[in-house]
């Protein structure tokens, strides 16, 4: 067993060494060659007096040098604190001041924010990956760093007890807080979901999701470091087509994704696709609900390997639930995975009857320390080792979770639970319906009505009289939208999450 992610770095450059680790921009990097990187970025952290437990944000788009950085930053037992790259820039000073850092590393490509970033914070250094014109004492560039190998060897490691990263949630709901994951977290959800997928190091796997997000993290990173296979690394997700040829190129077997990519995926006309793919064991699906319309589609399109659905959160290292490749059941995320307990419960923490609904409860190793500096948030929500995920679900005789809501997200109309989702799976059924989204509007005599906001799929015309009448036929009165908007695209956060929170804002908008 490990005690950090550097022990398994040092195992797999002793063991592995002239074995592929990463793939990018078609070149290959080695386990020895990552290790020096480590070493040689760690060796210059320290000279720049960055200490055990000081916090380095990485702004950095996805590159080897993120990986680098982060595992760079944890050898010397500081913090590494993954930034979503797609936040403004007073969202991400924000986070920088949180965590009071004076150093940061960032990608040349989100130079344009740094000024503001700067002016805002305490951040003195920086260390550009990519291409930086303007390198003086306080602007330092990450290649430079990299062009000579420097020894860094006998220090003390970090204890699995140890915080190995924090993690500020995206914020669909809100303020984002930063979630303190352990090493033990980690390596407890890389061994669980390595039960299920079983990884060797003849597995391959592709990380072209944002890596600051938690799933793509442990799941594409970590896990993946763990078994010694190699990952693809793609520095964007556009082009799409890049990444369908990547995985055929590389012969990717692991391919993780979010609901958009398998949206797209199974509505893609190419029909070469078919053989594009053949090496892939498992597609998993998470981070937002799967449409079962999506989940058919792309069932009927690829045969050969299953798409697993399932469900997880930043707080929770992230993964809890996965769909069995043995037993897979359409619209649920499955049952945990081993180490990990769910228990359903009513709003006074009493577990309810299987089959019943309440908020999803979570507790095992996996569970984050706290959130940081947030006593109080985090007091709210890890009670007696029970961490309240804010999701509403159910759960099934074999253990099966089905995830219904959002706790934020549910409509209460005259006193009666709504969940939007199921209005959303039934527009979805509707022809030339490509997303939905529903959300409960303030109502005088309901407490809240539902509302609908339709991105049709591109040139059609969702003709909303007939869309009513499918809606009407399929659903209680009660649950039908009272209003339709079709929009042209409806807003979303970097893993393809539909932020109803700014809807919501934009039916006030309407009001006022
Ligand atoms: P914040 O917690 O600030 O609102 P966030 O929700 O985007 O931000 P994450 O930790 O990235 O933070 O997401 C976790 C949430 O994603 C879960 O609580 C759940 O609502 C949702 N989720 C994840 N997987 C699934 C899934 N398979 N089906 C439905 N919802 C899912």
């Amino acid at each position: 067993l490990y005690n950090n992610f550097y022990e398994v770095l040092e195992r797999n450059a002793r063991e592995f060494r002239k074995k592929p680790a990463y793939f990018i921009d078609d070149k290959k990097v080695t386990w020895e060659e990552v290790k020096k990187k480590v070493d040689t970025f760690a060796r210059t952290l320290e000279l720049l007096g960055v200490k055990k437990e000081d916090k380095i944000p990485i702004y950095v788009a996805n590159s080897l040098e993120f990986i680098i950085a982060y595992l760079a930053t944890q050898k010397i037992g500081a913090i590494p604190v993954p930034i979503n790259t797609f936040l403004k820039e007073d969202e991400v000073a924000f986070i920088v001041n949180d965590v009071e850092a004076e150093l940061m590393v960032a990608s040349s490509k989100l130079a344009c924010n740094i000024p503001t970033i700067r002016s805002k914070t305490k951040v003195k250094k920086i260390i550009w990956e990519g291409d930086y014109k303007d390198l003086d004492e306080n602007n330092i560039s990450f290649s430079e760093i990299l062009a000579n190998y420097e020894a860094h060897e006998s220090i003390e490691l970090p204890k699995l007890e140890d915080l190995a990263v924090i993690i500020y949630t995206s914020g669909t709901t809100g303020k984002p807080k930063g979630a303190m994951l352990t090493y033990k977290n980690i390596f407890s959800n890389i061994l669980g979901v390595n039960e299920i997928v079983k990884i060797t190091n003849k597995d391959r796997f592709i990380a072209y999701l944002p890596m600051f997000h938690s799933f793509t993290m442990t799941v594409n990173l970590l896990l993946p470091m763990y078994s010694a296979s190699p990952v693809v690394i793609i520095r964007s997700i556009m082009p799409f087509s890049n990444i369908i040829k990547q995985t055929l190129l590389k012969r990717v077997t692991i391919f993780t994704g979010v609901p958009d990519v398998y949206s797209a995926l199974s509505r893609a006309k190419l029909p070469f696709y078919f053989h594009w793919l053949n090496k892939v064991r498992f597609f998993i699906s998470g981070a937002a609900p799967l449409p079962g319309e999506v989940l058919n589609r792309f069932k009927a399109k690829f045969k050969k390997a299953p798409l697993l659905e399932g469900y997880g959160l930043s707080e929770t290292s992230p993964v809890v639930a996965v769909n069995r490749p043995e037993l897979q059941k359409p619209g649920s995320v499955g049952p945990t995975i081993p180490g990990v307990e769910v228990k359903i419960v009513n709003d006074d923490l009493v577990e309810v009857p299987v089959g019943e609904a309440g908020e999803i409860i979570v507790k095992g190793d996996n569970v984050m320390k706290g959130y940081y500096k947030r006593e109080d948030a985090t007091a709210e929500t890890i009670i007696n080792g029970w961490l309240l995920t804010g999701d509403i679900g159910k759960v099934d005789e074999d253990g099966y979770i089905y995830i219904l809501d959002r706790k934020k997200d549910l409509i209460i109309s005259r006193g009666v639970n709504i969940y939007p989702r199921e209005i959303e799976e039934v527009c979805l059924k509707f022809p030339g319906v490509k997303e939905c989204a529903v959300v409960g509007k303030k109502d005088e005599n309901h407490g809240e009505i539902p509302i609908a906001f339709i991105e049709p799929e591109e040139d059609v015309k969702v003709d909303v009289r007939e869309l009513r009448k499918f809606l009407k036929s399929h659903l209680a009165n009660y649950k039908l939208p009272k209003e339709i908007y079709i929009v042209d695209n409806l807003p979303k956060n970097a893993t393809g999450k539909v932020l109803k929170r700014v809807l919501r804002e934009k039916l006030e908008d309407f009001i006022n």
